[in-house]
């Protein structure tokens, strides 16, 4: 596959706006979905739909091998395939769903459930969570919640100017009370790719647990996550391809064996009693309560699949080059990148400030010639406070684009000041 055949894949990418051709460039938002993608969710409702894992009809055995394959290409996609497939992957309603799931079953923990095994998850008054300032809210309400509840203490990484985690203070910041460390991967405004290995390798000197927000870097980087060596990891399948309404958690075997569950319901439950406690199932199930998005997760194990076909070398290849055109906006007079300005240092996104125009206009203007970016605070405010700002507009590839579109927006964003003067 070339990437110009990739891109006649998305059917949506033939569609006009304002009279002009699409540039989408809001894939960081969530990324527009190919055309094997689109058939496999409607495919699993023509021909397979069936509740998984219950049922001795054909159809229900079929949409079970569906829904498990789908669980095993994930994993394979991230690095988890040499622990026996899926097991190592749960399946949430979306990244935001994984982290709150997390935080939930540490609180839960907290008060005792899951008993002496669950006790490292457990969390009190004088222990340390600590984030950072690059963090997207759905990484940092779920653990400043946490910390709320259990009376622990919030504590996060600064960024550098250019908006890096300060990977180089993790012998300051987390320290022997740190219990749970929470960073993305990559930033969803900076783009920038955080040097996890010094914060795994300190927080695991001092006992902490890892959750990694891969939100940003799954789509764009060959990830390993047992190579990276984090404990957690959350990502969200409609940024990488996939339909809405699904993500996955990725956790270290041992720990989602000890780990207490979050909801609670059928399917996730060996024996209940009137009278007794229940006895729950063995990880993943145990996660899952309830009926799953079985279309919707059985469409983004094809789109795992569909991104190992291209190749994740070649993705993060051409994404860098779309990246470095983006970065050329660095450029253009009165515009300021928020994030590294060394394409090295990035990938995906480029977020940029124009000196005197509001994004909103910034964004109109640029929709008017059918160009798509996001404007607004992008779920990031204190990563907007740390660069003095409190909106941006962002620019953010997938796949499809090409370095013309990277280009076209570069020359429109260079016409804007002078419209709004
Ligand atoms: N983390 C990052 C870095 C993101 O970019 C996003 C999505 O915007 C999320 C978390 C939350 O993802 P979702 O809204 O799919 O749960």
């Amino acid at each position: 596959m070339d990437f110009e055949d990739i891109r006649d894949q998305f059917p949506i990418l033939q569609r006009q706006v304002h009279g002009r051709p699409l540039v989408y460039l809001d894939s960081a938002a969530t990324a527009q979905k190919p055309e094997c993608v689109v058939d496999a969710e409607s495919g699993f409702y023509r021909s397979i739909n069936a509740g998984v894992h219950r049922g001795a009809h054909e159809l229900a055995a079929l949409s079970t091998m569906a829904f498990e394959e789908a669980r095993a290409s994930m994993a394979a996609l991230v690095g988890a395939e040499s622990r026996e497939g899926g097991e190592e992957i749960v399946v949430t309603s979306g990244a935001t769903g994984g982290l709150n799931l997390l935080a939930t079953a540490f609180s839960n923990a907290s008060q005792g459930a899951g008993g002496a095994a669950a006790r490292r998850f457990a969390l009190g008054p004088g222990d340390e969570i600590v984030v950072s300032k690059a963090e997207h809210h759905s990484v940092l309400l779920p653990f400043q919640e946490l910390a709320a509840r259990t009376g622990a203490t919030l504590r996060w990484f600064d960024l550098d100017d250019e908006g890096r985690i300060r990977s180089d203070m993790a012998d300051e910041v987390i320290t022997e009370r740190t219990r749970v460390v929470a960073v993305t991967h990559v930033g969803n405004v900076t783009g920038a790719i955080t040097d996890v290995a010094p914060i795994v390798r300190r927080a695991h000197e001092v006992g902490a647990l890892v959750v990694l927000d891969a939100c940003q870097s799954v789509p764009h980087l060959a990830v390993d996550f047992h190579a990276l060596d984090v404990d957690f990891a959350v990502w969200s399948a409609h940024k990488m391809y996939g339909p809405t309404g699904v993500g996955f958690l990725y956790g270290r075997r041992e720990l989602l064996e000890a780990l207490p569950p979050a909801s609670f319901g059928g399917s996730m439950v060996e024996l209940a009693w009137m009278d007794r406690p229940a006895q729950y199932m063995a990880p993943p199930a145990r996660f899952e309560a309830g009926t799953q998005p079985v279309a919707q997760v059985v469409a983004a194990g094809v789109a795992a699949r569909w991104m190992m076909e291209i190749g994740l070398d070649r993705i993060e290849a051409h994404e860098r080059a779309i990246t470095a055109e983006l970065l050329r906006l660095g450029d253009v007079d009165g515009v300021r990148i928020l994030g590294p300005k060394d394409a090295r240092d990035r990938i995906g996104t480029v977020a940029f400030d124009v000196a005197g125009v509001h994004p909103h206009d910034v964004g109109q203007f640029v929709d008017a010639q059918g160009i798509a970016i996001r404007v607004g605070h992008h779920c990031a405010q204190p990563v907007h406070r740390h660069f003095g700002v409190y909106a941006s507009n962002r620019a953010s590839s997938g796949v499809y684009n090409t370095v013309d579109e990277a280009r076209a927006l570069v020359e429109t964003v260079g016409k804007v000041r002078g419209f709004f003067k």
